[in-house]
């Protein structure tokens, strides 16, 4: 199978190559050029979250040079089964994707992208993978290429919007992996790293890699999480599994699509967005209009203009059948407090503030009527978000272990100004 740019003025190029190159010379992104068909029942032997994936991404894969690879790539990287909890009522569940080394569920694209990047053959310079971060990725990222050999990452992020805690984790790995703050949004972090991929003369300088959630090896296994849960649902309900997703750069949620449109058990998908309400306001009629980013306190979805949005105009070029296939709720901050306060009174669950955004829509939409099963996702463990979530409920939330591991080791960052010469100048130099 090939992948196309989603601006369409390249030709097609192989899954493996759409994945080292990140982002497609037109400045598009990356979509695989068919949608390979499944039935629930070619799964019934494939219990673990690897196998589905084994199973669900070959056709992706056959015939590139990923594909003799994919069977380990797949049982390193998505080694843990993301658990289907209960979530406080008979037919609502949260979908635990925090279980991994920086405890978001960007570890698992993270961890895919790295063992796709490193099974391919590379040239003698060395490879710098550049990560535009609003908390989540860049760590993700990090801790799975920290002392890789011949690759080294520079994470971009925020400087002064990202949660002390995840400051101090992307930027204590050290080595081969640097972490930068820059005087900028979110936006401007993307910005940067997009100019940057999209720069041809430059890359045959300094060889580049992406490690965004724009990359296609990190959509591909997230895609893979979600056949996995609704395929274990379905086995037990004989129902297919509704899903509410926390949202800001739209790659986890367009994952959950991919997973539907190629005939797995995934009902309706909901998504919930914090203040910024880009997506809520297309999805109730208006015209797709990116803004400025707001800070808010789930600010790993701080985002204004969603980059796989693009991704989504074209699957589906009419904005009519686009409102057709999923729907979007905003949550102020307001409503994250009282999320969290009353998730742990009504459901027994302490959720970080992101996952809050899914708690309160899936409330909204029981409070509605909304019947059938449903999953509320969890991208994230609450202990990454003491500030926020500790005073809201008036106890400490103990760290999971691979986390506290890494917040005992020191943290350096250094300042970066919000301008691609000096980006430029510095990757080359060192
Ligand atoms: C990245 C992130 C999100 C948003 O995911 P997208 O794929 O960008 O929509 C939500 N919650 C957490 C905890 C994140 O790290």
């Amino acid at each position: 199978m090939n992948a196309y740019s989603t601006r369409g003025r390249e030709p097609v190029v192989s899954i493996a190559d759409a994945i080292s190159a990140g982002l497609a010379p037109d400045g598009g992104l990356y979509m695989p050029d068919a949608w390979p068909q499944f039935h629930a029942k070619e799964f019934d032997d494939a219990h673990t979250l690897a196998d589905v994936a084994i199973r669900f991404l070959a056709p992706f894969f056959a015939g590139s040079a990923l594909e003799a690879a994919l069977p380990g790539i797949c049982r390193d990287a998505l080694a843990i089964d993301p658990p289907l909890a209960g979530f406080g009522k008979p037919d609502d569940f949260l979908l635990e994707l925090f279980h991994g080394p920086t405890a978001a569920f960007k570890d698992y694209g993270a961890a895919f992208l790295t063992g796709c990047l490193s099974a391919l053959p590379r040239g003698d310079k060395p490879l710098t993978i550049v990560v535009a971060t609003s908390g989540d990725t860049g760590a993700a990222v990090g801790a799975a290429f920290h002392r890789k050999p011949g690759v080294r990452v520079a994470i971009l992020y925020p400087d002064g919007r990202v949660a002390p805690r995840q400051a101090h984790q992307l930027g204590c790995f050290g080595d081969n992996v640097r972490a930068f703050r820059v005087d900028g949004s979110f936006d401007d972090c993307q910005r940067l790293a997009k100019t940057l991929l999209a720069d041809a003369d430059y890359r045959r300088a300094v060889p580049l890699g992406s490690a965004n959630s724009i990359s296609l090896g990190r959509l591909l296994p997230q895609a893979a999480y979600y056949a996995h849960a609704a395929l274990g649902h379905f086995r037990s309900r004989g129902q297919p599994l509704n899903f509410v997703i926390p949202t800001g750069n739209l790659g986890n949620a367009l994952a959950c699509l991919l997973a539907r449109r190629m005939g797995l058990p995934v009902g309706e998908i909901v998504l919930a967005s914090n203040a910024n309400d880009v997506l809520p306001k297309f999805f109730a009629g208006e015209d797709y209009t990116p803004q400025p980013s707001l800070a808010t306190l789930a600010n790993a979805m701080d985002v204004g203009a969603p980059s796989n949005f693009e991704r989504l105009q074209a699957l589906y070029p009419d904005p009519a059948a686009l409102r057709g296939v999923m729907r979007a709720e905003a949550v102020s901050d307001a409503q994250i407090r009282t999320s969290i306060v009353r998730t742990r009174e009504t459901r027994g669950h302490v959720v970080c503030p992101h996952t809050a955004c899914a708690a309160e829509v899936l409330d909204r939409l029981r409070a509605a009527g909304a019947g059938g099963t449903w999953a509320a996702v969890a991208t994230a463990h609450p202990a990454k978000f003491p500030d926020v979530v500790e005073p809201l409920l008036g106890q400490t939330v103990p760290l999971p272990a691979p986390l506290a591991a890494m917040l005992a080791r020191p943290s350096r960052a250094q300042p970066l100004a919000n301008d691609d010469v000096a980006l430029r100048d510095l990757l080359r130099r060192s």
